[in-house]
């Protein structure tokens, strides 16, 4: 997706050789005018699955996924990284290592609002070792409901998230993917 491709030549900044900060649109401060552009073309490519429902992780996915709900016309659920004190009634929950902090942490979901009939599309900002969808995945495998594929705005190709998914048969599309960071440079596939 050029537009997201020109954002991040212009804005992104090299950490590392395996991180991209996007602060500037997308992690911090967010351009709802592109995040719409994102979630219009995420809804284009998964329609026709008829997804009921939009799942990601709180708090970097839910700019995109918000927007995919509302051109899919579905809610949006993110899966919370602390069991709130008013959460009471039954819920899912799965481990994730989160790639930016180097920490494991629980994400839970309330089992109300995943059900048997439910088909799934996860989103999320970034893809890269493929934890994050692992353990939504997971959720909504706990939850017997359908997952229909993982869509993210920015997979690093270079690091083994697709992989990891593909592998258990998940399908996985992405709006743009990068295929080095080395040198501070980006280059995308
Ligand atoms: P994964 O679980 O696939 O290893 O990593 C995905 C999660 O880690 C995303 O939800 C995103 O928040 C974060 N993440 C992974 N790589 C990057 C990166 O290069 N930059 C930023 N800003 N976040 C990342």
């Amino acid at each position: 997706m050029n537009l997201l491709q020109d954002r991040i030549l212009e804005e992104g900044i090299v950490i590392s050789d395996n991180i991209l900060k996007v602060d500037s649109f997308l992690n911090h401060q967010i351009d709802p005018a592109l995040m719409d552009e994102l979630g219009k073309e995420i809804a284009n490519r998964f329609r026709d699955m008829q997804p009921t429902k939009v799942l990601t992780l709180e708090s970097s996915g839910i700019a995109v996924a918000l927007m995919a709900g509302l051109h899919l016309k579905v809610p949006v659920l993110f899966a919370k990284k602390k069991k709130p004190s008013t959460m009471k009634e039954a819920s899912y929950s799965a481990h994730v290592h989160s790639f930016t902090k180097n920490i494991t942490t629980d994400v839970i979901v309330s089992a109300k609002y995943l059900t048997q009939t439910d088909r799934i599309l996860i989103v999320d900002d970034f893809l890269a070792n493929g934890d994050a969808a692992t353990a939504l995945a997971d959720i909504i495998k706990q939850s017997q409901a359908t997952l229909l594929g993982v869509s993210v705005a920015i997979e690093k190709g270079f690091q083994p998230g697709r992989k990891l998914l593909e592998e258990k048969n998940i399908l996985v599309h992405s709006l743009v993917s990068i295929k080095s960071l080395v040198g501070g440079k980006v280059t995308f596939v």
